[in-house]
């Protein structure tokens, strides 16, 4: 059923690796954005700590924008010290039955992810899969999922058409919504979403399914 597809989109964190690691990583990023937030602003943590919950509340979690047009931080200085400075090495490991899976797959594999590429690559190359993805698309530029715009230019970046995809995430509003909208196949990894074509525990189940 999936021998038709000729592109694969993979979300990143709690997709790529598990969902108590991207824990780990938002502990880190929460303990990071604070810090960063009390220095840039010169506000005490505990204030820091209420600015963030309202940005977060009031945004979700891509701040960076508001946080470039309401307090004038620049974006590339705001994730270098944030995500870009996540201990990677103390999170995520070398995986090779991941590696070994992805090997598999002759299709195109991108990587859709609302992290900055600072994180991403990083992630990635921890992993040891930077060398699986013809694409990684991050949330630099502020097109982030689920905009539909964040899964088209995927599609165009690899001139495969959306019926002709896959996407696979943990996040079902954000990373299967839209893109079975747009006549995608979906994958959910590790957290049920009945309209999903196929549910997998995680992404060691994907063998499983392309078979
Ligand atoms: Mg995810």
């Amino acid at each position: 059923m999936l021998n038709d597809c000729l592109l694969f989109i993979f979300d990143l964190d709690g997709t790529l690796y598990s969902k108590d690691r991207e824990k780990n990583y938002y502990r880190e990023l929460q303990k990071l954005r604070k810090r960063f937030i009390a220095k840039t602003l010169g506000v005490p943590l505990k204030e820091a700590d209420r600015i963030l919950a309202g940005l977060i509340s009031n945004y979700g979690e891509n701040i960076d924008i508001t946080l470039e047009t309401e307090y004038g931080v620049p974006k590339p200085r705001y994730y270098a010290e944030t995500a870009g400075s996540v201990p990677v090495e103390d999170i995520i490991s070398y995986d090779p039955k991941l590696r070994c899976i992805l090997c598999q797959i002759d299709s195109t594999k991108s990587v859709l992810t609302n992290a900055p590429s600072v994180w991403a690559e990083k992630a990635i190359g921890q992993l040891g899969i930077a060398d699986q993805f013809g694409l990684v698309m991050t949330c630099d530029d502020g097109i982030v999922k689920p905009q539909e715009e964040a899964f088209l230019r995927v599609c165009r970046g690899a001139a495969v058409e959306p019926k002709r995809a896959i996407a696979v995430g943990d996040n079902p509003q954000r990373d299967l919504y839209v893109p079975r909208k747009l006549g995608m196949k979906t994958v959910s990894v590790g957290v049920f979403d009945t309209n999903a074509d196929f549910f997998i525990d995680s992404i060691y189940g994907l063998p499983e399914i392309l078979r």
